[in-house]
């Protein structure tokens, strides 16, 4: 139930259908982009039936030039098991321009999808997470394999909306790998931004001018959710569709996980690393988390960083280091799926410690909260995911939650305790060479 007090199958759905194609000419000369096929389906028929599946049935489809191609198709929507209606615009005003048109038809939230993306998601996590944060406006981002030229988004440790950083991003500035997939639930609030008959987009108009002072927040998914703009494009969404991969991705379905320890795995140790200026990927790290991204298994980071408590450097600090790490990853077209942190520490009394984070945790290798965490968030399995760390704690964490076991041999903090890892290696390259190897 939702703050509202109605279930899923009552929001709206609204599909931004009036897109021209003009990259895809030769699949689009008499159709509109969201008719062109995949799996022998307009894509609009597969958004459709994934909404039919989460009970949405009431579906408004804003279209264009090419109206009647797509009004002829799916008619009422009856066929298909819904009600569609639509609202044609002749002068085209950006993203936004339709949704103010149809302002008094959208009375309660109601969910936004482009035309021309290709997605399987779950729907109601989305909207439960919506619906907990209690949020005016939810956007569905994901971490891509270029976010050096993508339109970027930030969010905080609360997944509230920070900040907008449109493409280009100026050299030698270190950003989060966050970039706006192109989905969203919205309450009726955000119309009341919306100039009427103004021609406006979503990313550069609208978002920018909600954050600070509504309740806007970020959803990140691992989901399949891709636009299909480019020749290129179609042809392997269309090949990830016939493998099953974009169901599969779903996040109703289980998925493997690698863990991966910070310091020492990723990054040079050099012992409280607490400024981005000394961060420095270790050999092969790029290639590694590249290779695991090709597969369907979840790169995320887990890491124990007390210098937060022991005041060595902020939250807000930590997170530069880890915009420095996402930016480095990504020139290289790679990417972490999900990066948690511990920044506490169980011993007191120092005089220059941050005693907000001064308490027993249980996130803090050994301990596995943020295994626990990152498995509810992206449904994961433990058993076939591993961790791969360089240390005592990654390993005793890993098998306390039930994970294969990876040590990298390099650490001379481990000394004096006693562990058995399933597997070693020299780095994480060998780490993932020899787990991929195993999958395949
Ligand atoms: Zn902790």
């Amino acid at each position: 139930m939702c703050r509202t007090g109605k279930e899923i199958g009552e929001l709206k759905a609204v599909i931004l259908a009036g897109g021209k194609g003009t990259r895809l000419a030769a699949h689009t000369q008499n159709i509109p982009k969201p008719m062109v096929k995949i799996g022998g389906r307009p894509i609009l028929e597969h958004q459709v039936r994934l909404l039919k599946r989460y009970g949405i049935q009431d579906i408004i489809l804003i279209t264009g030039h090419l109206s009647p191609v797509i009004e002829e198709y799916f008619g009422d929507g009856r066929r298909f098991g819904v009600n569609i209606t639509y609202f044609c615009e002749t002068t085209p005003l950006g993203t936004t321009g339709g949704i103010k048109e149809i302002e008094q038809s959208l009375t309660d939230d109601f969910l936004v999808l482009y035309g021309d993306v290709i997605l399987d998601m779950d729907l109601e996590k989305l909207v439960k997470f919506h619906q907990d944060k209690n949020s005016v406006c939810t956007l569905v981002l994901h971490p891509n394999d270029h976010p050096y030229d993508s339109d970027l988004v930030e969010i905080d440790i609360d997944c509230r909306v920070k900040a907008f950083h449109p493409k280009p991003h100026p050299r030698d500035t270190y950003y989060h790998n966050l970039v706006n997939a192109a989905v969203y639930i919205m309450s009726p609030v955000i119309i009341r931004y919306i100039e009427k008959g103004v021609s406006a987009d979503f990313g550069r108009d609208l978002f920018p001018s909600l954050y600070g002072k509504e309740r806007f927040y970020g959803y990140n998914s691992s989901e399949y959710i891709k636009d299909v703009g480019t020749p290129d494009r179609l042809e392997s969404v269309t090949r990830d569709l016939v493998s099953g991969k974009i169901a599969r991705l779903n996040n109703e379905n289980a998925r493997h996980a690698i863990f991966l320890d910070r310091d020492g795995v990723i990054n040079k140790e050099i012992g409280h690393l607490h400024r981005a200026s000394d961060f420095e990927l270790l050999p092969g790290v790029t290639e590694a988390v590249k290779k695991i991204n090709k597969t369907e298994y979840l790169a995320i980071l887990v890491t124990n960083q007390p210098v937060v408590a022991r005041n060595l450097c902020s939250i807000e600090e930590l997170g530069d280091i880890h915009k420095k790490m996402e930016t480095l990853l990504g020139l290289e077209e790679a990417k972490l799926d999900g990066i948690y942190i511990c920044p506490h520490h169980p011993d007191k009394g120092f005089p220059e410690e941050n005693t907000a984070y001064k308490i027993c945790c249980s996130c803090r290798k050994p301990n596995t909260g943020m295994i626990e965490s990152a498995m509810m968030d992206f449904n994961i399995t433990t058993s076939g995911s591993y961790i791969i760390g360089d240390s005592w704690r990654d390993m005793e964490c890993g098998h306390n939650a039930g994970l294969s076991t990876i040590f990298i041999r390099s650490g001379a903090r481990n000394e004096g305790h006693n562990f058995e890892p399933d597997y070693s290696f020299d780095n994480l390259l060998e780490a993932v060479d020899f787990i991929l190897k195993g999958s395949n």
